[in-house]
């Protein structure tokens, strides 16, 4: 089978958040037999928004990797056994640390460095840092394994908090904050899951430096933009990955 790895931020997504201008991709991805797997740093709810829209009912990554999500009706709940655990209609295997473990840290450093994150933000000030419609907002509000931090008045943060085993990683504009892992870790607990089902050729698609693990761990993968990585081939948009991998 073909497992291809989305991003949604500058991906599949542009600026204004809209759902629309990715689903014509998703649906060709789909209809040409891929399984496709959103692997992003928004979270659980974000992402179920766009699924809906989108009509996807596969398995998808969280948080930058935190989690990864399996809908209780898709044949790898059966694959995975025990793995994971049960919350509403999903089997989550969980890869990084609980929000409110991230957050309790963040709380007790943010005075002396003047940090705003989501979780010390009002949803008007979370809308005018992130460009979010509000409805989106609120479901960005709702975190479950990271935090990203949107402003700082000093550095040395990022130091303090890998020292206590956090993984500290730079989005084009801010900073996120999660447990010690990454999108290629989340990946490959997913590929191993195909992969004893039976053989798996697998894509990946992304624009930003927290792709990049994602990308060591897939048979073939795409940068959207100018980034440069060995492994990846550039792209100009996800519309011309459809006549590279259709
Ligand atoms: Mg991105």
């Amino acid at each position: 089978m073909k497992v291809i790895f989305l991003d949604l931020d500058k991906t599949l997504i542009g600026g204004d958040y809209s759902p629309e201008p990715g689903k014509g991709v998703v649906r060709a991805l789909v209809e040409g037999g891929f399984e496709v797997v959103l692997n992003s740093s928004k979270t659980r709810f974000e992402q179920e928004y766009y699924r809906e829209v989108w009509g996807l009912d596969s398995p998808f990554i969280v948080e930058n990797g935190s989690a990864v999500y399996l809908p209780n009706t898709h044949f790898l709940v059966h694959v995975a056994g025990d793995f994971g655990l049960e919350r509403e209609n999903y089997r989550v295997i969980e890869l990084g640390k609980s929000y409110s473990e991230i957050r309790a840290v963040l709380d007790s450093i943010r005075n002396k460095y003047g940090l705003k994150y989501y979780g010390n933000l009002s949803i008007d000030e979370v809308v005018e840092f992130t460009g979010l419609p509000r409805k989106l907002a609120r479901l960005a509000m709702r975190r479950e394994y990271s935090e990203t931090v949107f402003q700082w008045l000093k550095r040395g943060f990022e130091a303090e908090l890998e020292d206590r085993g956090f993984r500290v990683s730079r989005g084009s504009r801010f900073i996120n904050i999660t447990g010690d892992t990454d999108k290629g870790r989340a990946a490959k607990v997913l590929l191993d899951l195909y992969s004893s089902v039976e053989p798996v050729e697998s894509f990946a698609v992304g624009d930003g430096p927290n792709d990049f693990p994602l990308f060591e761990v897939v048979d073939n993968a795409y940068i959207v933009g100018d980034l440069e990585h060995p492994k990846a081939k550039n792209i100009s948009s996800v519309d011309e990955l459809l006549e590279v991998v259709l």
